[in-house]
């Protein structure tokens, strides 16, 4: 399978990020976490004191960003040659990173760098927007999704896992915000591609996912 591009979008908390990782591993394929991206350039944000308003400045400061990823699991990120794999991982940065990635001039940044990543194919990748504006040609292209109690139960597990203190009902709140605003932005909304196949994972382990984007992948390689 030369030149595999699977891309696999969706919601927050729906799997994306475990999924992605594990069918790359097995298959043989790169990772590439455009979320991690987003996450990198809301923290340097943070600290350079920028509002989430301020696209503009954002985008600009991206374009002057070295944003690496080592390997391994957690896959190392490295925002201007500093591992900031765990500081990008907060409620907080989630937040920053929604908030900035609805501004055009910080989604062209990150995105030419996506897309020039994926032009080397042989890749998994994972984020809102992957099926739609960074990935349209992939051979695979799935929409995970989940019930917003499922998502919100997921990601609860994982901060708690991490030992972060949070409180269920705000966090379903946060994800069901980021939803609509992911949703709602006019650059690159959230949305199920036409031919993109929709995976509902409520019912399902991570095996049986991992087991149908493999069986996709298979497909493709005998059209
Ligand atoms: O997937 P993750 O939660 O790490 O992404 C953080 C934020 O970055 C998301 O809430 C989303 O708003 C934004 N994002 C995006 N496009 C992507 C990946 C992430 O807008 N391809």
């Amino acid at each position: 399978m030369s030149n595999l591009v699977i891309a696999i979008d969706g919601p927050a908390g729906a799997g994306k990020s475990t999924v992605a990782k594990r069918v790359a591993r097995e298959l043989g394929l790169s990772f590439l976490d455009t979320g991690a991206m987003y996450r990198a350039l809301a923290l340097k944000a943070v600290r350079a004191g920028f509002q989430p308003n301020d696209g503009e400045l954002i985008g600009k400061m991206g374009e002057s960003t070295d944003i690496r990823f080592g390997t391994g699991d957690p896959q190392p990120v490295y925002l201007d040659g500093e591992d900031v794999t765990s500081l990008i991982r907060t409620p907080e940065i989630g937040e920053m990173a929604s908030a900035i990635s609805a501004h055009t001039p910080v989604r062209r940044v990150l995105a030419t760098r996506q897309q020039h990543i994926v032009a080397g194919g042989n890749v998994t990748l994972e984020g809102r927007d992957t099926t739609t504006v960074i990935a349209p040609n992939a051979q695979v292209k799935v929409f995970l999704t989940a019930s917003l109690e499922e998502r919100t139960r997921r990601r609860y597990e994982e901060l708690k896992a991490k030992g972060e203190n949070v409180d269920f009902a705000q966090l379903k709140e946060m994800i069901a915000e980021r939803d609509h605003r992911d949703s709602t932005r006019i650059d690159s909304p959230l949305r199920v591609a036409d031919d993109a196949t929709r995976i509902e994972t409520d019912d399902l382990s991570v095996d049986e996912v991992v087991a149908q984007i493999k069986a996709l992948a298979a497909q493709s390689a005998t059209i």
